[in-house]
């Protein structure tokens, strides 16, 4: 499977001669991405609880496979910054306001997981005192070998960037596997197939592809660092939830992208 990465032991896939007679679970440590519209209604916005509810009982399952699971939530159905303002003091501001967004998709998450008996932390990038921890990696990774699911709020906690960008950062800190990016869509086509019936999915891209093509799937900057840093994203329709775990195990879901 070409998202293995056998030189590279910071990268914790594991998948031995004996696992290729039962193939078990591809994956051991992942770094979910979740975009704040499937948290929203069926047009992405708002607060819907049946949605967080949804995942959290996909999690559950998950949780008794043993993975570690990380998760970057954005918070797109709420603001997305880039949409107010153009530059300067109120984009800056508008983009505080985004990842003050994101924190309330992450504290619902935890709250729901919680229910379900899954044990997570919200560890953010931007101060929240009392609410939140803040982020340091040591902790992140104990929490992570204890089976906790550490939830990643305020995006990177700076302006001008997303909380895809986000992801691919946590993602490398951690020694994350492979990030999974959950979209509204099966993957990443060659046109946007809500606007064109035509368009065809691709199942697997090289990160020049996705940047020479600029296929838009995540912004450049996300894909500069996972390119950088080895790191395999799979592309995936978070509405069909079973997909978490066929990704995880190792199961051609959506689009993969690798070298
Ligand atoms: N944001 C930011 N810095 C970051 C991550 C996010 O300023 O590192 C802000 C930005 O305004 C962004 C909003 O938070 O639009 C929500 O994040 P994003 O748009 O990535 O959420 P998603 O589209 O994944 O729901």
């Amino acid at each position: 499977m070409s998202g293995l990465r056998w030189e590279n032991a910071n990268r914790r896939s594991y998948c031995s001669v004996a696992s290729s007679m039962k193939r078990a679970r591809h994956y051991k440590r992942v770094l979910l991405k979740l975009s704040g519209e499937g948290f929203g209604d069926d047009d992405g916005h708002g607060l819907e609880m049946e949605r967080f509810v949804a995942l959290a009982k996909e999690i559950q399952k998950l949780s008794r496979t043993g993975v570690e699971l990380a998760i970057v939530v954005g918070g797109g159905n709420i603001l997305r910054g880039a949409k107010f303002g153009g530059r300067g003091k109120s984009r800056v501001q508008a983009d505080h306001v985004g990842m003050i967004a994101t924190a309330v998709n992450a504290l619902l998450l935890q709250d729901t997981l919680e229910r379900f008996d899954i044990s997570a932390r919200v560890v953010s990038a931007i101060e929240i005192a009392n609410i939140t921890e803040p982020f340091v990696l040591r902790n992140c990774l104990q929490y992570l070998q204890e089976k906790k699911v550490v939830i990643f709020a305020g995006g990177t906690g700076n302006p001008y960037f997303t909380t895809d960008t986000a992801a691919a950062l946590r993602a490398v800190e951690i020694g994350a596997d492979v990030m999974l990016k959950a979209t509204q869509v099966d993957g990443v086509y060659t046109d946007d197939p809500v606007k064109n019936a035509s368009a065809t999915l691709y199942k697997k891209l090289s990160y020049m592809d996705v940047l020479n093509k600029r296929l838009g799937v995540m912004d450049l900057t996300a894909i500069s660092l996972s390119m950088e840093n080895k790191l395999p994203i799979i592309v995936f329709n978070i509405n069909k939830y079973e997909n978490i775990g066929k990704a995880i195990s190792g199961k051609a879901v959506g689009t993969y992208i690798g070298e």
